[in-house]
């Protein structure tokens, strides 16, 4: 085999950042496997390549772990994503300042094997770009074409222009995927943006506990929250931007690709509204009843997943149920039982019926609705503080969690009784620990 690292560049929180890299990830080639499919093995923290610039190219378990469990719950659950085929620990310390603010530790290393058709990134063609390499520039994209996106045809103007398309329909894919299950990636560089829409790059990411648009969990990303849940798609469509913008030199057509970004709204919103109504059960999306939830899951502290889960089994097919039996299935949900006020009550119990009549005049039972609705919304995804009970285990040794979470978490959508208890809300210790509410970038 012939490893070797990759250039690319990259926006970081909206700023040009020049040459990054592969600074710690050596691909080491590629396998096609019985169906022709081919997948480039990569791993991740294995040492210094030539874009490590002053950093020492290696992956702490707790960041490798959490790439490794999240990347495979993200594909059980249905969301393109790169996968992780091992995590192994390395032997050897990593020194890191997890907060950077000057309490460095040493902690174990670890090296991850992640694996995708391709790790090309929007900043693996802005760098040729930014350098007026556009002999680089062509060749890359041409190559990309051929070998990642064949049924395009021979790389051409058009086809460049068809390619863009159609990677602005997959990212508004992934995103629109990211919203349906609570995902937060923390970090949307243009260097961590994959050209086949892929999830890439698993770092200060983080799961909805409360039903919080704003939420990030990065905490380098504080103060101006870009990455928060709910900017999550005007971001993507800011980086595509960036992307027309370095592969224009090869197109020299600004209408299209403007066109093609404009199209990237109508496809997000077209993919979302269908997420939305199925993750309600129904058929057609109904803006108004969409845009109430979404107003009420923000009132008290809410949590997504079990309440779209608990959602499924409110009885809706009776009329005759009172308020609280309307309510009850829900309970589990909240973090704070003082925050049901009546005036809440009433508030939901006013949708949930307006709810009711919507799926009654689709004539969906509760059966079906149910059914529907467990296909989309997940029982068990990644909590914040799950990966990190994993973590502060393996790091003694004990990779029990690791394995257990990973097995739970390639069923997401399956009721797994002996599971039941990663399913629950956010322990309150975990509300402020570092690793379960609060990430950084250090890795
Ligand atoms: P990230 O924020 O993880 O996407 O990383 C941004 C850039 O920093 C990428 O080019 C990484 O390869 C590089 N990088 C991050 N951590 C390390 C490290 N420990 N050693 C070398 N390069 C790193
Ligand atoms: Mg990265």
């Amino acid at each position: 085999m012939k490893p070797y690292a990759q250039c690319y560049g990259g926006h970081q929180f909206g700023n040009w950042a020049g040459q990054l890299g592969d600074g710690r990830a050596i691909n080491l080639g590629e396998v096609t496997n019985k169906d022709g499919e081919h997948f480039c093995l990569q791993l991740k923290g294995a040492g210094e390549t030539p874009y490590s610039r002053t950093a020492d190219g290696l992956a702490v378990l707790r960041s490798s772990v959490r790439e490794f469990l999240c990347s495979e719950a993200m594909f059980h659950l249905g969301v393109p994503t790169t996968r992780a085929l091992s995590l192994i620990t390395t032997g050897e310390d990593v020194v890191r300042d997890m907060f950077y603010d000057g309490r460095p530790q040493k902690e174990p290393g670890a090296i991850v094997c992640r694996v995708a058709p391709s790790f090309l990134r929007f900043g693996s063609y802005q760098i040729f770009t930014s350098r007026d390499d556009l002999t680089t520039l062509k060749t890359i994209v041409d190559h990309t074409i051929t070998s990642e996106f064949p049924h395009l045809g021979e790389p051409c103007v058009d086809v460049y222009i068809e390619w863009f398309k159609e990677i602005t329909e997959r990212t508004a894919e992934m995103i629109a995927h990211w919203m349906r299950v609570g995902f937060v990636h923390g970090v949307m560089n243009t260097d961590n943006m994959s050209i086949l829409g892929l999830t890439i790059d698993y770092g200060p990411y983080g799961w909805l506990e409360d039903y919080d648009p704003n939420w990030t969990p990065n905490t380098t990303d504080a103060t101006n929250k870009r990455y928060r849940f709910n900017n999550q798609s005007p971001i993507a469509q800011w980086n595509l931007l960036q992307l027309a913008n370095a592969i224009y030199p090869l197109i020299e057509q600004a209408e299209p690709l403007r066109d093609i970004l404009s199209h990237y709204i109508n496809h997000y919103n077209d993919t979302i509204q269908a997420m939305r109504a199925q993750k309600l059960g129904m058929s057609q999306y109904d803006e108004e009843l969409h845009q109430q939830l979404h107003d009420i899951l923000q009132l008290v502290e809410t949590d997504m997943t079990i309440f779209f889960r608990q959602l499924a089994n409110v009885d809706l097919d009776s009329n005759e149920q009172s308020d609280e039996q309307l309510l009850a299935s829900l309970n589990d949900a909240y973090y704070q039982v003082d925050q049901l006020t009546d005036e809440y009550k009433n508030t939901l119990c006013k949708w949930l019926r307006a709810y009711q009549l919507a799926v009654n005049a689709e004539g969906i039972s509760n059966d079906q609705r149910k059914q529907k609705m467990n296909r989309v919304n997940p029982k068990y995804v990644l909590r914040n503080y799950l990966a990190q009970l994993a973590i502060d285990d393996a790091e003694q040794g004990d990779f029990k969690l690791v394995n257990t979470l990973l097995e739970c978490l390639r069923h997401p959508y399956d009721e797994q009784p002996e599971m039941e208890q990663f399913a629950e809300k956010r322990p309150e210790w975990a509300r402020v620990r570092a690793g379960c509410s609060m990430l950084s970038c250090s890795s």
